[in-house]
């Protein structure tokens, strides 16, 4: 099977001002010193895709926001469109993140729709699924995911540019990660979720692992079948840290 160039993605979540963009910029200089070997994107806060962009224009990062809202322009205090999100300078963005559906109620539905709405607003969508602790505890981990991506990948992404991100809710943050087996069965199941719903338009997008990546794990979870790419929150904040991960590859 054709597999995908690997993507690297750093999300900075509410994390940022105009003096981290200097990070960004030690990042974009190392990669022009010796090039990545997969595509490497930058998720800041919304505040600072615009100077971002500029900060790191014709560079080889590429910029992600974070999330968008699903309709295109409206009465939605405090929430931005994904045509707003490219505008500003992001060519991807994060969508249904687990702290976006455990923070904001965001259902599988609702995920779909900004799906729709970041497809239409040429954004390259990342899209979150995950299960939690408990749903892991009690052997469901499979099942969860399976019906994470069937209810959050609308039938219009086939042939289109997007990934997936597995990320187990409990290994967000916590320095915890499961085992290179969980992650090789999961990414397997993911994988035939997607073609179940998209099908050969499900067999190329890369199936990010994300979850406490770090420069010391990440080689063995990037060598696992089916794990086509990173998505980095913690380490992505340091441009040395995310090197290490990048390196990796
Ligand atoms: C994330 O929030 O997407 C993430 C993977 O976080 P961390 O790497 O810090 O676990």
């Amino acid at each position: 099977m054709k597999q995908s160039v690997k993507l690297v993605a750093g999300n900075w979540k509410m994390n940022g001002l105009g003096a981290s963009l200097a990070e960004a910029e030690t990042l974009e200089k190392a990669l022009k010193e010796q090039a990545a070997a997969c595509r490497v994107a930058l998720c800041p806060p919304a505040t600072l895709i615009d100077r971002m962009a500029q900060a790191l224009k014709g560079g080889a990062v590429e910029i992600g926001g974070q999330d968008c809202h699903a309709e295109t322009s409206g009465a939605y205090t405090g929430s931005v469109s994904a045509e707003m999100v490219r505008d500003a300078g992001a060519r991807l963005v994060i969508l249904g993140h687990s702290e976006r559906r455990a923070g904001f109620g965001e259902t599988d539905a609702d995920v779909a729709a900004k799906v729709e709405a970041a497809l239409a607003a040429d954004l390259e969508p990342i899209i979150c699924i995950g299960e939690t602790l408990q749903e892991r505890e009690a052997g469901q981990a499979v099942e969860v995911v399976s019906r994470q991506v069937a209810g959050s990948l609308p039938a219009s992404l086939a042939g289109k540019a997007f990934a997936v991100a597995y990320e187990p809710v409990w290994a967000i943050g916590t320095g915890l990660t499961p085992t290179l087996e969980q992650i090789e069965e999961v990414h397997a199941a993911v994988r035939a979720a997607m073609v179940a719903k998209l099908g050969d338009g499900g067999r190329v997008a890369p199936i990010l692992y994300g979850g406490s990546v770090k420069p010391s794990n990440a080689r063995e979870i990037l060598a696992v079948a089916e794990v086509g790419g990173a998505l980095v929150g913690g380490a992505s904040l340091k441009a040395e840290d995310f090197l290490g991960i990048i390196r990796a590859v």
